[in-house]
């Protein structure tokens, strides 16, 4: 059987880190350092992980705010309310939730938000940071995987590490995350062909698509590393990730449940580069 990477366990350790960030950051300000959590409507998609976000923020001592914008803002309206948040001097880091709704243009965040406070890593900014291999907020799903490989002692450099997804805030900001820790990359997408010729090939299989059993235990090599991002909710209620976790942890090495892996620490390093700033993801 595999070993469980424990994102509960490396969670607990984490959260006492950032809870002594943020207590430095009171003792250093006279004040706790503010993350606003800018929402597009009231009953949106995304409240159930602002939620958990609050909570988070509450359980270290970092004063999150939620500030929902009106259902049918436009463009000029939503960068509007990022620029009143870029001047607010009491908040420290912005986080906008997604999905915007259709009216609303994605290039309006990535070109509003305040790269200094950027703490989601949504800017064009920490994108070309990023890229470029300089210091950098990244998303916090990305920052949550490299930190629970990181404190299991697991190394990046020189391994085959193979993403299954392309978006911008997991797959895409993952690979060059990865990339700047010396492996080799490959990103899988929905035109891939032969999906598991690419899987097999992994020391380190990182899968954030949202399907449901998408990796079978013949996809996985005997002895990988298998990070599943994925959150799945089923019909029951219950949630599981993108892979066959009962089967791929029979040849796995390593492997992450879900839920328990990567979800627990996303918001805890979102915290932490609230506090820390982008020095954080120095990749140089
Ligand atoms: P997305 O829909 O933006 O992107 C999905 C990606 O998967 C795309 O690049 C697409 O090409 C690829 N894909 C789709 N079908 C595929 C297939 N059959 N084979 C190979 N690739 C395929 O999704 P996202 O926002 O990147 O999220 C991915 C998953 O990660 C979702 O389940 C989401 O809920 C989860 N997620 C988890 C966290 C966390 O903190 N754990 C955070 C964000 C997203």
């Amino acid at each position: 059987m595999a070993l469980i990477l424990d994102g509960r366990k490396v969670a607990r350790a984490v959260r006492d880190d950032v809870r002594a960030l943020a207590q430095a950051y009171k003792d250093r300000k006279g004040r706790p350092a503010g993350l606003a959590i800018a929402q597009v409507g009231e009953a949106v998609a995304s409240d159930v992980y602002t939620r958990a976000l609050l909570r988070a923020a509450e359980s270290v001592g970092v004063r999150a705010s939620v500030v929902t914008l009106p259902e049918d803002i436009d463009d000029e309206g939503l960068r509007a309310a990022i620029e009143t948040l870029n001047a607010d001097d009491e908040t420290q880091g912005i986080l906008m939730q997604l999905p915007l709704p259709p009216q609303l243009s994605p290039r309006t965040v990535a070109e509003a938000i305040d790269p200094h406070k950027d703490v989601d890593g949504a800017s064009l900014r920490s994108a070309g940071n990023l890229f470029l291999r300089f210091p950098s907020f990244v998303p916090s799903t990305c920052a949550a995987v490299v930190e629970l490989l990181d404190r299991y002692d697991i190394p990046l450099a020189g391994k085959r590490v193979v993403i299954v997804g392309a978006s911008n805030v997991v797959g895409k900001p993952l690979a060059f995350l990865t990339l700047s820790r010396d492996a080799t990359v490959t990103i899988c997408h929905v035109y891939t062909r032969d999906l598991a010729a690419w899987t097999r090939q992994a020391d380190i299989l990182i899968v954030a698509v949202g399907k449901p059993g998408l990796i079978a235990a013949e996809m996985a090599c005997p002895g990988a590393v298998v990070v599943d991002v994925g959150i799945n909710v089923q019909a029951d209620g219950n949630i599981v990730g993108d892979v066959d976790y009962p089967a791929v942890a029979q040849v796995a090495g390593a492997i992450t449940p879900v839920p328990g892996g990567v979800g627990p620490l996303t918001n805890l390093m979102l915290l932490k580069q609230t506090l820390l700033g982008r020095q954080l993801w120095s990749t140089e």
